[in-house]
């Protein structure tokens, strides 16, 4: 085959994987990885506080491509190509063995975002891949099938087929220069952020942490369970992330004002609550309510409950009535608050939106409106709940892309 020349515009993950693919796949081809910025991999290097959650544990496609809010079901064909046991395969051979968490998350054992870097970078020099950092693409020009790139602060440069992946932008004007190569962008929007509520007194708990609960977004389907915590501006944890990714779009509709709906105890069945707060209220009557905290919630929570259920911090079981178990039993699994704003968690944050996936062909990720143009990573439509979700589709888009097919 003929050595191509090939571009790779972006140093994130979905551009390193790209390059490296290319030259597994064509290893004639001269690739070039041009970068913006002074730095190389920037997101990997804080992402996971530092420690780089690489990808996540899963049994199977199906449930990974559950993970995905937008690019779902789409995603099979490149997960099949490369999964997250090639993920972990791939890294583990090139000498970054990984671990997973009890949640599924997986990390380098060394817990160092910088022995993923390292690594990518010195695959990158063993196969010759030539990196140019502070070159930022401005616009491609389509010159008889071949694209010239010309970039901010040096001469423009002719490639056979160019690789884009800038990554996500959480402004529309960021994607202005795809649009120019005749593809949509759905209006991009922020994902995976924290509640505000600037008018609840359940702030005045921050700190404290709840397991197991559920919320639901009021006037919405969504609905997500797990650990909360609560802050000094809110509320966050993987529940609220979860809610955030789910309903970006919803919320930045509704300008991020809404109710929420907080099911302490993710528990549903009101009447088997109502008999197991019944027989402990006959079985022990003369004890204090505040300081039976039945359903193991924080203390200092458990009090805060109460008290929005009107129970009185002196009220012993004998004096609470069936009408007061259903208000607190309401409270438990109904408590209502108003959100008032976001705030971006510190730890990831991705877009929602991004080239219409409609415009490619998710067997190579190759554009459908523009020739030798492919697309890998957050630039397109795809993004995921937290939980090394987005990286993994950075690392097989790359991979699928770099493959020029
Ligand atoms: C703080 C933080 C923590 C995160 N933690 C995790 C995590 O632990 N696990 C997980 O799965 N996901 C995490 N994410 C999300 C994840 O980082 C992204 O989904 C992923 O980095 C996307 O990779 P990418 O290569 O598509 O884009 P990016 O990593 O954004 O890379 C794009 C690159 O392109 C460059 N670029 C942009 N425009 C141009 C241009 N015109 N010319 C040349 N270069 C250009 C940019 O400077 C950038 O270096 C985190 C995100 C953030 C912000």
């Amino acid at each position: 085959m003929i050595p191509k020349q090939i571009a790779i515009v972006g140093g994130g993950a979905a551009g390193f994987f790209s390059a490296l693919s290319v030259k597994e796949h064509h290893p004639n081809h001269k690739v070039f990885l041009f970068e913006k910025t002074s730095k190389l991999l920037s997101k990997v290097k804080i992402s996971g506080g530092g420690r780089c959650n690489i990808t996540h544990y899963s049994e199977d496609i199906n449930s990974l491509c559950d993970a995905y809010p937008r690019g779902g079901k789409k995603l099979k064909s490149i997960f099949y190509q490369f999964s997250n046991i090639d993920t972990q395969n791939w890294f583990e051979n090139r000498g970054v063995p990984l671990k997973t968490e009890y949640d599924g998350r997986m990390f380098p054992v060394s817990d160092q975002s910088e022995s993923v870097i390292k690594c990518l970078i010195s695959e990158c020099e063993r196969l010759g891949i030539e990196i140019q950092v502070n070159h930022g693409v401005n616009s491609l020009e389509n010159t008889s099938d071949k694209w010239k790139l010309h970039f901010s602060n040096s001469k423009p440069i002719i490639f056979d087929s160019v690789i884009i992946t800038t990554g996500g932008s959480p402004k529309s004007k960021g994607f202005d220069w795809i649009s120019n190569l005749g593809h949509n962008i759905i209006f991009p929007v922020p994902s995976l952020f924290t509640f505000n509520m600037p008018n609840e007194l359940i702030t005045k708990l921050m700190g404290i942490a709840v397991e197991n609960t559920s919320i639901k977004i009021e006037g919405s389907k969504i609905k997500t369970q797990g650990s909360l915590l609560i802050t000094h501006w809110g509320m966050s944890g993987p529940v609220i992330l979860k809610a955030s990714s789910l309903g970006a779009r919803l919320l930045s509709e509704k300008n991020y004002q809404f109710e929420i709906f907080i099911n302490w105890i993710d528990e549903t069945n009101t009447e088997l609550l109502f008999q197991k707060l019944n027989d402990f209220a006959n079985s022990h009557p003369s004890k204090l309510i505040s300081r039976n905290n039945i359903f193991s919630l924080p203390n200092r929570l458990w009090s805060f409950l109460l008290e929005k259920a009107e129970v009185s911090h002196d009220q012993k079981w004998n004096e609470i009535g069936k009408k007061s178990i259903r208000k607190l039993i309401e409270t438990l699994t109904q408590d209502n608050y108003e959100v008032s704003g976001k705030t971006t968690f510190k730890e990831e944050f991705v877009t929602c939106g991004g080239i219409n996936l409609d415009e490619i062909d998710m067997q190579n990720m190759k554009s459908k409106v523009s020739s030798n143009i492919y697309f890998a990573g957050e630039i397109l439509n795809i993004d995921a709940i937290t939980g090394g979700y987005n990286f993994q589709a950075a690392w097989s888009g790359g991979y699928v892309a770099g493959k020029l097919g």
